[in-house]
């Protein structure tokens, strides 16, 4: 955890967002990074997601499986998914989504907009329908070669 602190703190200093993640697996680290979104123009460079995609190059594969996130402060919605997208195991953090909220920074705002209903968000999301809506699902279906993830 000091290291993801760390990697926070420095990371202000460096142009980036006071945010770090490390990612390991068996006492090694895999890969670690601070935020940076302003840096690469990217909003979703987050630390966490930075970390997990470090990770995933060290070791050539998208699944994290036993590996451990640690993190300065609690992952955002987007953040935590990437988590669960890469199998990670666990993950650990210091600070938490209300003292994001007292530096500025929206993940508790985002964590309360998805507990409410989809009607009230200031960005619709809505299905458009469409006839081959179902057609990239079917393709993959019946793909023999694909790569299951
Ligand atoms: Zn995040």
């Amino acid at each position: 955890m000091g290291l993801a602190l760390d990697l926070a703190v420095e990371n202000v200093g460096a142009g980036g967002g006071p945010f770090g993640a490390v990612v390991l697996r068996d006492g090694e680290i895999l890969g670690q990074s601070g935020n940076r979104v302003t840096e690469s123009h990217d909003p979703t460079a987050h630390a966490e997601i930075m970390a997990i995609r470090a990770a995933c190059r060290t070791i050539g594969d998208f699944r994290l499986d036993g590996a451990l996130l640690v993190s300065s402060c609690e992952p955002c919605p987007m953040c935590l998914t990437a988590v669960l997208w890469a199998r990670v195991e666990r993950v650990v953090f210091a600070a938490d989504r209300h003292d994001a909220a007292d530096a500025g920074f929206d993940d508790l705002e985002f964590y309360q907009l998805l507990e409410r209903p989809r009607s009230t968000w200031s960005v619709p999301v809505t299905r458009l329908p469409h006839r081959r809506a179902s057609r990239p699902f079917e393709t993959w279906t019946s793909y023999a070669d694909r790569i299951d993830y």
